[in-house]
């Protein structure tokens, strides 16, 4: 196929013949593991097949075409539960970054690593005392002599930090926002030690990191000294476009089970969780259209943010109510899903701190 003439009518019914005709279907192996593994290997059959190559620049490796065809394909993915959408979305979030901020020659070489599945990435932002507040991070980064970089510092609920090979790292190199630098961190090099640690839905999905006196070469910068802080508000409306029209599809394919396993389509309740959802999905949809008439997004995702996850919080707490017992007494997937549906108002900024963005930036509203 060609991807000068590539749309989504097309790009969607070739995929769909190619995964009928392709079975991706997981295995019995449930734990992060067996997630992780899966991953890889539904991104290296769809990257040798072309599919996980459209949306993307020929520099990468890509296929061109417009990003809407990579919301297709997640969509494809989530509904037919190829590989869970968390950990699916971190190429959404990282291969913009480096294609924007990477010295060409390095998003050439590692890009197609992580969308071929023979690598995962991570994304070290967060710390102990720096999480809301992300300008204060204290994680030092010092030039020595040759050009090479010095990290040392520590982070923490570093998603899949143990399966990753890189990192995208933010550092301090001077004071306040324009003393924030990113590098694209090699995750075998010594002085780095990573701690998985236990969510409560009872998964090691994240970690913390810690750098002790790690070198970095100057060439694994991303952007210029200082442009971390601009690196980090580029990436958090990535994290917020494709991935959560992914998201939503995969929420729609438990709003499906769940009137499956209680048989009441008249619902108030189903009904009620039903229109979060299609309301996150139909402001994903306007997201996805400013995307592909080349708008730059910024805080206005902060929307997207709180729409989607109280509709997923409303959506589960929906089971929880309509399965009496279900989550409290028994270990069915519905339990795991609840529990990991409470971080949605934590990860990728917490809920108070989108409408604090919201009030302020959009509506004009001043102070907290
Ligand atoms: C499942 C999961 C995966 C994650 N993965 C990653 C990852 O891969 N990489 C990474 O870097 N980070 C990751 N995080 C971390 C996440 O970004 C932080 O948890 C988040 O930014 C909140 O920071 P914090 O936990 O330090 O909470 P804090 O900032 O300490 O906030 C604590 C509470 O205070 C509230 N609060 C703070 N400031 C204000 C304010 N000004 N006004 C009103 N209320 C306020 C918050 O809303 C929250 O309720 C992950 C988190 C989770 C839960």
């Amino acid at each position: 196929m060609s991807s000068t003439h590539m749309n989504v009518a097309d790009f969607r019914s070739g995929l769909r013949t190619w995964l009928d005709q392709h079975d991706l279907s997981p295995g019995p192996d449930h734990s992060l593991d067996g997630q992780v593994a899966q991953l890889a290997r539904v991104r290296r059959a769809l990257f040798d097949a072309g599919w996980m190559r459209y949306g993307w620049p020929p520099d990468v490796q890509g296929l061109g075409g417009p990003a809407v065809l990579r919301a297709v394909l997640g969509e494809e993915v989530a509904e037919r539960g190829l590989a869970e959408p968390g950990i699916y979305s971190m190429v959404e979030v990282l291969v913009p970054t480096l294609i924007s901020y990477a010295p060409p020659a390095l998003a050439e070489t590692m890009v197609p690593r992580l969308l071929s599945g023979r690598e995962q990435w991570c994304q070290g932002f967060s710390e102990p005392g720096s999480g809301s507040d992300l300008a204060s991070l204290t994680t030092r980064a010092v030039p020595r002599e040759g050009g090479d970089w010095v990290i040392t510092g520590q982070k923490v609920w570093t998603s899949l930090a143990q399966y990753a090979a890189r990192c995208v790292l933010l550092t301090r190199t001077g004071p306040g926002h324009g003393g924030i630098t990113a590098f694209f961190v090699d995750m075998d090099t010594p002085g780095i030690t990573v701690r998985p640690l236990r969510t409560m839905h009872g998964v090691d999905e994240f970690a913390e990191v810690f750098l002790d006196d790690v070198v970095v070469p100057a060439d694994r910068m991303l952007g210029r000294p200082g442009d971390g802080w601009q690196l980090a508000m580029d990436l958090l409306p990535h994290e917020r476009s494709t991935c959560f029209w992914h998201r939503i599809a995969h929420l729609f394919t438990r709003l499906d089970r769940l009137l499956d396993e209680t048989g009441d389509p008249d619902d108030d309740a189903l009904g009620a969780a039903y229109l979060a959802l299609h309301t996150a999905r139909a402001r994903s949809h306007t997201t996805q259209r400013r995307l592909a008439a080349g708008a730059v997004l910024g805080p206005e995702t902060s929307v997207d943010k709180v729409l989607l996850a109280t509709a997923e919080q409303r959506l589960f707490d929906t089971a929880r109510d309509l399965l009496p017992g279900v989550l409290e007494l028994t270990d069915s997937p519905w339990r795991e899903e609840y529990l990991y549906s409470r971080a949605a108002t934590i990860y990728g900024g917490t809920a108070e701190i989108q409408r604090n963005i919201i009030a302020r930036r959009l509506l004009g509203l001043g102070k907290d």
